[in-house]
């Protein structure tokens, strides 16, 4: 079952992603984590979107699509793709699809967790202290939501046509987050 968590940043994706992961015995595909994970190795890909990442900016389609396909390409992770934070635009929307078709996938189960502006604020003050984010400072992540609602958001159009679109309020309780994705997926 491949699954895309939708949401702006801060609406609970890669909590829904990790309890996803065990309970399907699944693969997080978490874009912002492999990009982190670029920084802290310290590799050409990583010095080179240090700046944007700490700004709260896109990294660029090609260099997030490029790290994207090594995961969906992955025999061991093919069907058990659970997809958080990616896609973030129209373009990699559309990626997606060319890349799922040409390793005979689909998404199975799209969840959008809708989440307004000022709890995102609240939650990310405290992710901050957390998780110690560079990225989680208040102008940063009103930066990454404004970007969320120009860019990211009219990806919903694209989604929310199929019958396997499913909107959820993310401002509940994580566990009563957690069961309404089950009952979706009959788990
Ligand atoms: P996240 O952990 O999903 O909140 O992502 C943290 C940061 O990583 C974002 O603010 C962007 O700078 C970058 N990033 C993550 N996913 C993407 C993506 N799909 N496209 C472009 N940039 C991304």
């Amino acid at each position: 079952m491949n699954i895309i968590l939708f949401g702006p940043p801060g609406a609970g994706k890669g909590t829904q992603a990790k309890y996803l992961v065990k309970k399907l015995n699944g693969y997080q595909i978490s874009t912002g984590d492999i990009l982190r994970e670029e920084i802290k190795k310290d590799t050409d890909i990583g010095k080179k979107i240090i700046n944007n990442m700490n700004e709260g900016k896109f990294v660029s389609d090609e260099i997030v699509n490029s790290l994207l396909k090594n995961h969906v390409f992955d025999p061991y992770k093919k069907g058990k793709l659970i997809f958080d934070g990616y896609p973030r635009s129209l373009s990699q929307a559309k990626n997606l699809d060319l890349l799922l078709n040409s390793s005979n996938q689909k998404i199975d189960y799209i969840f959008f967790l809708n989440v307004n502006k000022e709890t995102i604020v609240e939650r990310i003050k405290k992710r901050k202290i957390l998780e110690r984010r560079t990225d989680d400072d208040v102008d940063t992540t009103l930066k990454r939501y404004d970007t969320y609602i120009e860019t990211t958001r009219p990806v919903l159009d694209y989604y929310s046509i199929n019958s396997n679109f499913h909107e959820i309020d993310g401002t509940i309780e994580i566990n009563q987050i957690t069961s309404k994705i089950e009952a979706f997926l009959n788990v």
